[in-house]
């Protein structure tokens, strides 16, 4: 998206990150989906680097490009979020009325509104930032 016009006339901006507007939603219907390829994704992964094919594996799954120096919790991290890109939807609401936009396919540059009951701006996406580690 990076920026939309919104219907009362503001700008809607997804530039920031993190962004305190902008979400993301994974249908119901897409996530057993989404889940179970990630897992069987680092899963392989994780079996190609204890048979000593770490980066053939990468190679053929990412590109020849992908940097050779990446650590484990970053190729499982790059693994979601080719997972992400798939299926996630963005939503950015408007700082100004609070309506919700919402990307309207994953990978699809299109956006469709909903408006709340009590217009304005209401943080709805803004979330907090997790601070418990110990938490699984
Ligand atoms: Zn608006």
């Amino acid at each position: 998206m990076s920026t939309l016009s919104c219907r009362c006339g503001a700008t809607v901006r997804d530039h920031l990150i993190p962004c305190p507007t902008e979400a993301w939603l994974v249908r119901d219907l897409d996530q057993d989906a989404h889940r179970d390829a990630a897992a069987r994704d680092v899963a392989a992964f994780f079996t190609a680097a204890h048979e000593g094919r770490r980066d053939a594996w990468i190679e053929a799954y990412f590109s020849p490009e992908y940097p050779t120096d990446v650590g484990d919790e970053g190729v499982v991290s790059d693994i979601l979020g080719v997972h992400d890109r798939r299926f996630r939807l963005s939503v950015a609401e408007c700082a100004q009325c609070g309506r919700l936009w919402v990307q309207q396919d994953a990978g699809v540059d299109a956006y469709r509104s909903w408006s709340p009951d009590a217009p304005g701006y209401a943080a709805a996406l803004a979330g907090s930032v997790e601070t418990d580690r110990s938490r699984p």
